[in-house]
């Protein structure tokens, strides 16, 4: 039998100790950590980004095929990203949960460990939090602070006529790996014998259960100097987000599907779950990459980067926003992906 550490045995003064007492900060600007009333962070003149994401249990993540461990690192990494999204370098974060007595401290401990592994890869302090209990559910929110030379962050509104519109990585993996992971739920509950089927699909179980922010993208592209017009991250499918980029800066885009990057694994499962492998690209979430807008000029420098791919081109507003398939139909893109019908 696995150990069982009750959290009443600890009480919530110390559960926050057992969590937080190998925490080491490492960044100079960490002035007060935790242990007091709140953290006091010093950016040196640099500006400062801050963003917040919330997980809950039977929303976000299922506990039966989502270990502790990669759910505590995927929550750090999706904030990370969104700082990235802004060109950001991430620096801080704050980790408030909510949980019931079904959980052991031993639980939260393998929690924790991914939490301290995300910050160890990014080289982000933890300095705080909130230990609440919850009646139902696991819950999770994660504030991510993070810094930037002053005004130089990316919004998602800079895009301008005859940009090149780019993404990093490559998308639609996270949507087939839960797509797998869902169906072997679904088997095991059958029949909780059989054991789950997951050889040789590493590549797309590892993209759903351990995102990875592209802190690399941001900074290739600023030892580049390459300032991109606009950014988000890919978050909740390629369509949507290319979307929120035309909306905010008030232009239109053409994308091409013979463009856009798709995993040889991620292809060959999306043909066998029966999506077309563009669908998961545009209409998956949760691969966490990078869509941007660069100005043309910088063509020669984009070129050089192997993990950017460049998929389209910004048009103006009047033009819509649009999907080239690879038969050279023109397709409107909506939230959901492309509308077949215009
Ligand atoms: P307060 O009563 O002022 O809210 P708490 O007792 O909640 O203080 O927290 C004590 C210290 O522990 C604070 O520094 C807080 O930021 C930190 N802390 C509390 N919960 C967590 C957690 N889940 N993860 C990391 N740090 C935490
Ligand atoms: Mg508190």
């Amino acid at each position: 039998m696995e150990e069982r550490t009750e959290i009443s045995s600890l009480g919530e003064f110390g559960l926050i100790d057992r969590l937080t007492q190998n925490n080491e900060t490492k960044q100079a600007g960490t002035l007060l950590s935790i242990g007091d009333d709140a953290a006091v962070i010093d950016h040196f003149g640099k500006q400062t980004v801050i963003t917040s994401d919330m997980l809950l249990e039977g929303v976000h993540f299922d506990l039966m095929y989502t270990p502790l461990k990669h759910l505590g690192y995927k929550a750090v990494a999706v904030n990370l990203s969104d700082l990235c999204a802004m060109m950001a370098t991430p620096t801080h974060i704050t980790v408030n949960i909510g949980i019931s007595n079904r959980f052991s401290v031993e639980a939260l401990d393998e929690f924790y460990e991914g939490v301290y592994a995300a910050c160890e890869r990014y080289n982000v302090d933890l300095i705080g939090g909130d230990t609440c209990s919850s009646l139902k559910g696991f819950i999770i929110s994660v504030t991510a602070v993070g810094e930037i030379t002053p005004g130089k962050y990316v919004t998602r509104a800079g895009a301008q006529k005859g940009d090149l519109l780019c993404v990093s990585g490559d998308l639609g993996g996270a949507y087939v790996g839960l797509q797998l992971l869902e169906r072997e739920k679904r088997i095991f509950l059958e029949s909780p014998g059989v054991q789950p089927d997951l050889q040789n699909k590493a590549y797309t179980v590892g993209r759903i259960l351990k995102p990875e922010p592209r802190t690399d993208i941001v900074d290739w592209l600023n030892e580049k100097e390459i300032t991109p017009t606009s950014m988000i991250d890919v978050s909740d499918g390629l369509s949507s987000e290319i979307l929120h980029i035309c909306k905010s800066s008030g232009v239109g885009c053409l994308l091409y599907e013979e463009k856009i990057p798709i995993n040889t694994e991620t292809k060959q499962m999306a043909l066998e779950f029966n999506v077309p492998p563009t669908t998961c690209a545009l209409s998956g979430g949760e691969d966490y990459e990078l869509l941007f807008t660069v100005s043309q000029s910088e063509y020669d420098k984009l070129v050089l980067s192997e993990k950017i791919s460049i998929i389209g081109h910004i048009t103006d507003a009047e033009e819509g926003a649009h999907l080239v398939t690879n038969a050279g139909n023109k397709h409107k893109l909506t939230a959901q992906g492309w509308n077949a019908f215009s």
